[in-house]
């Protein structure tokens, strides 16, 4: 059986790596899949504020390498590959990268959810540095500033309230005449003094000098070109799951999340989830990380139930911190 790993992961964010640590705690030795960019929505944050533990903050892509150290110091193994596909069929589970051919009694998916984005050169460049796709993590970096919401479903009329608190003026601005938010949600927006909607318009381009400070717009209707001067520029466009490589192999809802059926138990058996490819409500940091443990608990959990052979001679408390 040594050719069969206890389980393998799929994903290097906030819940893949908690699942690693869990299940290498549990003497698992899990076979990580980081992906060619490992680290997840992470690495592309700067200071992450609301993960308990870092009074002063931690900038993302530290906070994911103290993670990817702490996994490995309990033996996980990571391997900065993408998944290309998977057969879930049989009762070990398989799963390729690329021409090469891996097999397991269990799966954890963590693959994450991207923000979907505008697809603008000027976007991307100013990622980070004033563009972002989190209020709850990038808000409070706007105090007293003009911050602009680009979308028109619930998450923009959540994400436009929420920077009502530290910005000083907040634009909505959405490519057609009407929202497809929930009404509560919209009259919060259309009856905030602080928000203003800008309707059937679209982002041309993101300018600025080192930081964002304006955006071209475009009136979708009268064809009308303008500049908006705004510090910011929060995307709120949806959530596009990475699920591609999944194909057919576990159940997906009709928005592409994975669907769970018994706690984090996906519809196949022995094929756990965590974090934001099953989420589309709460989509933090901390929420990932917690069901990447609840996760790794029910795996371990269904492994001793079923009393499916593993292998635990992983040495799991002697590895020191890696450098
Ligand atoms: P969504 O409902 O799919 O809305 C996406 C919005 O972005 C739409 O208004 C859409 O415009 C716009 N959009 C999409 N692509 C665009 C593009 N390329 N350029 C400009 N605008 C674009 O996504 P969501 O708001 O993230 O919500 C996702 C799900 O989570 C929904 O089911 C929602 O109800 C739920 N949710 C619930 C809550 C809550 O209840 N508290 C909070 C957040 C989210 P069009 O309208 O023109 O298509």
């Amino acid at each position: 059986m040594s050719d069969i790993h206890n389980v393998i992961i799929i994903g290097s964010g906030p819940a893949g790596l908690t699942s690693a640590i869990y299940t290498a705690r549990a003497n698992l030795k899990p076979l990580v899949f980081a992906g060619l960019e490992f680290g997840g929505q992470l690495m592309t944050t700067t200071e992450v504020e609301n993960f308990p533990g870092f009074p002063e903050g931690i900038v993302g892509p530290e906070l994911m390498q103290h993670m990817i150290k702490q996994a490995k110091r309990f033996g996980a193994e990571i391997v900065h590959q993408n998944v290309s596909k998977v057969d879930f069929s049989g009762e070990v589970k398989r799963v390729w990268v690329g021409a090469d051919e891996y097999k397991a009694r269990s799966v954890i998916l963590a693959t994450g959810a991207s923000p979907r984005k505008l697809g603008l050169p000027s976007e991307q460049e100013f990622w980070g540095k004033g563009v972002s796709s989190c209020a709850t993590c990038d808000g409070a970096f706007y105090r007293d500033k003009v911050v602009s919401v680009i979308g028109g479903g619930d998450s923009a009329m959540e994400e436009a309230t929420f920077l009502t608190r530290f910005a000083s003026k907040v634009y909505v601005i959405h490519r057609r005449g009407e929202f497809r938010a929930s009404k509560i949600m919209q009259d919060r927006v259309l009856n905030n003094p602080k928000i203003q909607v800008i309707w059937n318009t679209e982002v041309l381009e993101v300018k600025g000098q080192d930081v964002v400070g304006s955006l071209r717009l475009k009136n979708t209707e009268t064809g009308e070109e303008s500049d908006l001067a705004v510090d910011g520029m929060f995307l709120a466009i949806g959530h596009i799951p990475n699920t591609k490589f999944l194909g057919d192999a576990v159940e997906l809802d009709d928005q592409g999340y994975i669907v769970v059926k018994d706690k984090t138990h996906t519809s196949v058996e022995g094929v756990f989830v965590g974090g934001d490819v099953n989420d589309h409500r709460y989509r933090q940091a901390i929420t990932a990380a917690g069901m990447g443990c609840m996760a790794a608990i029910d795996l371990e959990r269904w492994l001793e139930e079923k009393g499916v052979e593993v292998d635990t001679t992983a040495d799991t408390y002697t590895n020191p911190v890696p450098a």
